[in-house]
């Protein structure tokens, strides 16, 4: 829960280890700054038979195995450039949305910060993990806008 003062005292900063992260992760580096907030960072992995379901008839632990090795040195070098050290990592397997929150819960953070894309059309109706990470999340969430599309006047001048 925040503090007395409404401040934050921890910080769970979820990344999807791609290229956007980076944005999102300074502004939950800036938070933490500004209230002297602890920083604590999770990757969720989700398991190939849960994207799958039980479609393809061979065995995939040494897959999820490398998938999990990998995972693990891009969040290790993630969180040291961004000074959190490894007791604050954290990676889980399981549904992003859930596991964000579930993590979050289990660390006493009493904020959330995640990327949003602000997506629109079909994409918006399929959701997003910020969408879910929001809905049952027992504290506040910072989603951080990435992604954006350029303005539409410059889509215009590129045709012309
Ligand atoms: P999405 O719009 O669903 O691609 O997700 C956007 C944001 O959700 C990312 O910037 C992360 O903050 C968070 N997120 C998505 N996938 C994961 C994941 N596997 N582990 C941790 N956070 C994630």
């Amino acid at each position: 829960m925040a503090d007395a003062q409404g401040g934050y005292q921890r910080i769970m900063l979820a990344v999807d280890l791609t290229e956007e992260s980076k944005r999102v992760a300074e502004r939950a580096v800036a938070l933490a700054r500004a209230y002297q907030a602890e920083l604590h960072i999770v990757h969720v992995i989700e398991p190939l038979s849960l994207a799958y379901g039980g479609d393809i008839p061979m065995d995939l632990s040494s897959v999820q195995e490398q998938i999990h090795d990998q995972a693990k040195s891009h969040l290790a070098e993630f969180a040291a450039s961004v000074n959190v050290p490894a007791e604050h990592q954290y990676l889980i397997f399981g549904r992003p949305e859930s596991e964000i929150q579930r993590a979050a819960e289990a660390k006493g953070a009493d904020v959330i910060v995640v990327g949003s894309h602000g997506r629109h059309g079909l994409a918006l109706l399929l959701g997003s993990t910020a969408n879910g990470v929001l809905h049952g999340a027992t504290c506040d969430v910072l989603a951080v806008r990435v992604g954006e599309e350029p303005p539409a006047e410059d889509a215009e001048s590129d045709s012309g």
